[in-house]
């Protein structure tokens, strides 16, 4: 072996260096070393943050390796021959180092995976144990993420979004943002995050030096982040846990660990999100259905409820298509029950291929609610295979849960979603269900009894959609666990969007937005809009976000509501990508009854903002909209959706005394466009 010559990407740099055997491995923004010492200990050595300069130097034995199985445990200490290392493009542009170990007292080997992306503070890795001992063994740990840093003197902010989690009893959460100081006495904050926890799969630390560092988990399953400071001996110590794991792995087999990564960003909440979701962007999440159309003005029937038929359905269909929506949804009701994905002969004796086909001739898409992890205890197949059901039922709408890592059961689903899409002419799929990884215990399935956590979102959730997707590639999905408790960055690999919120109305289409928009891109925040009655408070509380979907009785709506309703969609889908691709600011407190709430997206290349400012009974009737984003020097343009004024501000006085925008009415919202003047002052 030699030193490698420079990343075929001339950007990415990933060196080896035989002598010490020792990794650097940097962008212009990041990097990160790391090596297998002497002894064979593979630690990591640190990382930086090249423009801020800052560091995060790694306690003297950290290794992002920790995993036990039945017979051996892979730690901080464990010892490792260097096989084989190597480094690739890897399928997103971005590079890949791969460095295999050979554990030396024969328990396994362990692959290691580390990607960078040009221009990005991200270090992507995953660990997958291959079982070389001529037996079966079973992984009982598995950590995605097992760092430990020195904390610098510092003590740390820690920010975390709650999901979607009305049924969780006390305290429900409704992505709210929770902001706490993390006690520097070695004190445990711990984030369950995964299908049906509390949290997202991602938080962030800051310190007072604006020192952040973000981390990400890749996994639909429950798993526990926990964080420890003891300011004491200054360490930082991240370490996590997969709850219930029991993994078969056979001779000459492998176990991925979920993949994870961490964000070394400088700044406060706003600057952890921006970075996290330029990421999630480049290298994760399923490209974005259409650059100008995307996120869609969409229809969905359920302000019927499941009292839906051909003829309703028609006739909302040529009223969206007059609105200008570009997808077309019909909600839960269509089948004959769920589990039984058969058109109901009384609502469709005509199937649903009719009005698919009308929707088209519309010029929208065809999307359908499939809630295919459930199947009424009356459906066919639940009949026919009582065994298939789950362990714990998890019931959606009274009909339990299929297991999803049974093998029949994968091989049934994927027959009925191809048939569905085909016959139907589906573009785009609705998922829905309740608690999307499923915890079975039997031991009649094919999945080891005690392995359900793991077995169900890997072996079942992903590959079942992966399957489908490979399969019918061009059809869209959107996730809707029950409203939006799924927020996972493995969700972002599988879906184009996610709903945050269900049906709730429009304080809480807000409220949602403003949490899920921390963590993940604004196209992963999509809204259910029931309101009938049209004013700017209503549809400027779902103006900002993903698709924005009207779920009303849009053919029996006023004529001055659905002119207003068209004119509030032109200014969407003149913002949406806009919004779609800024750095979502979050200018006030979350929204609230009796306050005034504002959140923009700012643009860096056009150095603009599109702020929406909403007043929902605040006493107040002018909002300072102040923005620190812009250059101090520079002159801006501010215009309005509805007051007529035109302005000319510096930045500095944006920053400073801000734009006072005006709002009149106890309940409405304003739009606020800033945009520079060609060639007037500033450095640029
Ligand atoms: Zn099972």
């Amino acid at each position: 072996m030699c030193v490698l010559p420079a990343a075929l990407v001339a950007e990415i740099d990933i060196a080896f260096h035989e002598d010490t055997q020792r990794w650097d491995l940097s962008n212009a923004v990041l990097e990160a070393r790391f090596e297998l010492s002497a002894s064979g200990v593979f630690r990591a050595a640190g990382m930086r943050n090249r423009v801020s300069g800052q560091s995060w130097e790694s306690a003297a034995s950290s290794s992002p390796v920790s995993l036990r199985t039945n017979s051996f445990t892979f730690d901080d200490a464990s010892t490792y021959r260097l096989l084989r290392q190597w480094q690739e493009q890897n399928d997103r542009g971005g590079r890949r180092l791969s460095i295999l170990l050979e554990q030396t007292g024969g328990a396994g080997e362990v692959l290691l995976e580390f990607d960078l992306h040009e221009n990005l503070p991200v270090l992507r890795y995953g660990a997958r144990y291959r079982n070389t001992t001529g037996k079966e063994v079973q992984v009982l740990e598995a950590e995605p993420v097992h760092w430990e840093f020195s904390a610098g003197g510092q003590t740390f902010r820690q920010l975390r979004v709650e999901q979607w989690l009305p049924t969780l009893g006390a305290n429900p959460g409704a992505f709210d943002r929770v902001l706490s100081n993390l006690d520097p006495t070695g004190r445990v904050s711990t984030t369950a995050g995964g299908a049906n926890t509390r949290y997202c799969t991602w938080t962030a630390l800051y310190d007072d030096t604006r020192r952040g560092l973000a981390v990400g988990w890749e996994f639909d399953g429950r798993m526990n982040l926990d964080i420890r400071h003891w300011a004491a001996d200054d360490r930082l110590r991240l370490e996590s846990r997969i709850p219930e794991l029991n993994h078969p792995v056979a001779p000459g087999d492998e176990f991925q660990v979920p993949r994870a990564f961490l964000v070394l960003f400088h700044g406060g909440p706003d600057d952890a999100g921006y970075a996290t979701q330029r990421f999630v962007e480049a290298a994760l999440a399923r490209p974005v259905p259409s650059a100008d159309k995307f996120p869609y003005v969409v229809w969905d029937s359920w302000a019927y409820g499941e009292d839906i038929d051909e003829e309703k359905l028609r006739r909302n269909a040529a009223a969206a298509a007059l609105m200008g929506a570009e997808l077309f949804v019909v909600d839960m009701g269509w089948a004959r029950s769920i589990g039984d994905w058969r058109p109901d002969p009384v609502k469709f004796p005509a199937g649903l291929r009719g009005i698919s086909d009308y929707v088209h001739s519309l010029g929208m898409k065809f999307g359908v609610h499939f809630a295919w992890p459930h199947a009424a205890p009356e459906s066919p197949v639940l009949r026919d295979n009582p065994d298939w059901a789950a362990s714990t039922p998890d019931l959606f709408h009274r009909a339990p849960s299929l297991c999803l890592a049974h093998g029949p059961v994968r091989e049934w689903i994927v027959a009925e979603a191809l048939r569905i899409i085909d016959d139907y002419g589906v573009d785009w799929i609705l998922q829905d269900g309740q608690n999307m990884v499923k915890q079975c215990r039997k031991t009649t399935h094919t999945h080891h009894p005690l392995d359900s956590n793991y077995a169900n979102a890997v072996d079942g959730l992903d590959w079942i959609v992966d399957r489908i997707q490979t399969l019918r590639p061009a059809v869209e999905w959107e996730n809707c666990e029950n409203g939006g408790s799924m927020m996972t960055y493995q969700m972002v690999r599988n879906y184009v969007t996610s709903i945050v919120n269900d049906a709730s109305g429009a304080r809480a289409a807000r409220t949602t937005v403003y949490g899920a928009t921390y963590p993940f891109p604004a196209r992963y925040s999509d809204r259910y809009m029931p309101e009938e009655t049209m004013d700017s408070y209503t549809t400027r509380s779902y103006l900002f976000g993903g698709p924005w979907i009207l779920m009303n009785r849009l053919a029996d709506m006023q004529r001055t509501d659905l002119e207003y309703l068209s004119q509030e969609i032109q200014r969407f889908k003149q913002i949406r990508a806009a919004v779609r691709d800024g750095k979502i600011l979050h200018l006030t407190n979350p929204p609230g009854e009796n306050r005034i709430d504002a959140m923009a997206a700012y643009d860096p290349a056009a150095d603009s903002i599109i702020a929406v400012v909403t007043r929902d009974g605040a006493a107040a009737a002018t909002y300072p909209l102040r923005i620190g984003e812009f250059d101090a020097e520079r002159s801006y343009t501010v215009t309005f959706a509805d007051d007529s004024r035109v302005l000319t501000m510096t930045g500095a006085q944006l920053a400073r005394t801000g734009v006072t925008v005006r709002l009149p009415s106890q309940k409405m919202a304003e739009v606020v466009y800033i945009t520079p003047i060609p060639g007037l002052g500033g450095a640029n």
